[in-house]
């Protein structure tokens, strides 16, 4: 009894200190809706999401001939940058809303360009992004998290490498593949399972 007791306890104060480090786009905002409506209504070409099978924005995929082009383009859209009106993946407030509430912090990982960094912080507010906790930065696995969840194939990498003994999600999308040493996780209500799996 008394061993169940402290084991509950122990789960419990653990799971509250949890640290969360949550890319944004790929995983809370989706960017690919975003840029690929209004990259139909200025160039007339659908790009459905089953087609960007790869990272990156530029040819084949678009006309961009580099990444830069692509970004030379997104970072201003009618005066804000393709940040300012990505919609969120369903659930993905909600989660985190209540992971939040449950003494959970949430800390976002984003390696946004720096033009992008305004627009973003407006966004974080407008969505109520549940966050006390904000980064800008391009190696991540360096803000220490219990867990992290990512899209992008190298950041994946990363904290593979870098952090093998954390939690390391990988949002399954069309453009990522399965990464040994992260777990895939496929949509937002999986999230607090996974969590509570690994024991964290
Ligand atoms: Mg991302």
């Amino acid at each position: 009894m008394v061993i169940s007791l402290l084991s509950i306890m122990h789960y419990t104060i653990k799971l509250s200190q949890m640290r969360i480090g949550v890319d944004l786009d790929g995983v809370v905002a989706n960017f690919t809706k975003g840029w690929t409506e209004q990259y139909k209504i200025e160039f007339g070409k659908e790009i459905p999401e089953s087609d960007i099978t790869n990272w990156g924005l530029s040819k084949p995929l678009t006309h961009f001939n580099t990444e830069l082009d692509f970004w030379n383009w997104a970072k201003d859209i009618n005066g804000s940058s393709i940040f300012r009106n990505l919609e969120t993946y369903e659930n993905s407030v909600k989660v985190l809303t209540e992971l939040s509430k449950e003494g959970h912090e949430v800390v976002i990982l984003s390696s946004k360009p720096w033009w992008s960094i305004h627009d973003t912080l407006m966004w974080l507010g407008e969505n109520k992004i549940p966050s006390r906790e904000i980064h800008f930065i391009e190696d991540k696995w360096k803000v220490e998290c219990d867990a992290y969840i990512d899209d992008a194939p190298h950041q994946i990498e990363n904290y593979v490498r870098e952090v093998p003994d954390k939690l390391i999600l990988r949002f399954v999308r069309e453009y990522n593949r399965p990464v040994k040493g992260a777990v895939d996780i496929n949509n937002w209500m999986e999230l607090t399972s996974l969590l509570e799996e690994h024991n964290l």
